[in-house]
C-alpha cells in the first residue's frame, strides 16, 4: 500500500466502515510509514473533536484540505530524496 492509498481510505478506517483485510493493510502501513502514522493520529482527533461536538461526518471541505495538506507534505518528502520503492 502507498501513502495515497493509505490516505484514501483513512477516513473510512477512522469510520470504522471497512473490513478487515483493508483494515489489516493500513494498519500494516502506520507500521512502517511514520508520515502517516503521525498523519493518522492528527486525523483521529481532529475526527474526535468533531464527534465530541454535534457533527459526525467530517464536512467534505475538511476532508478535502486535510487530504491536500497531507499530499503535498508527502510530495515535499518524495522530492527530498529518493525513496527507495
Ligand atoms: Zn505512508
Amino acid at each position: 500500500m502507498t501513502c495515497s492509498e493509505f490516505l484514501k481510505e483513512l477516513t473510512d478506517y477512522l469510520d470504522d466502515t471497512m473490513d478487515a483485510a483493508t483494515r489489516a493493510e493500513l494498519e500494516d502501513h502506520l507500521n512502517w510509514c511514520h508520515n502517516c502514522y503521525v498523519i493518522c493520529n492528527t486525523t483521529k482527533k481532529t475526527v474526535e473533536i468533531y464527534r465530541g461536538s454535534e457533527l459526525y461526518e467530517l464536512p467534505e471541505d475538511l476532508r478535502n484540505r486535510l487530504r491536500a495538506a497531507i499530499m503535498s507534505k508527502c510530495q515535499q518528502k518524495k522530492a527530498g530524496g529518493p525513496t527507495g520503492a
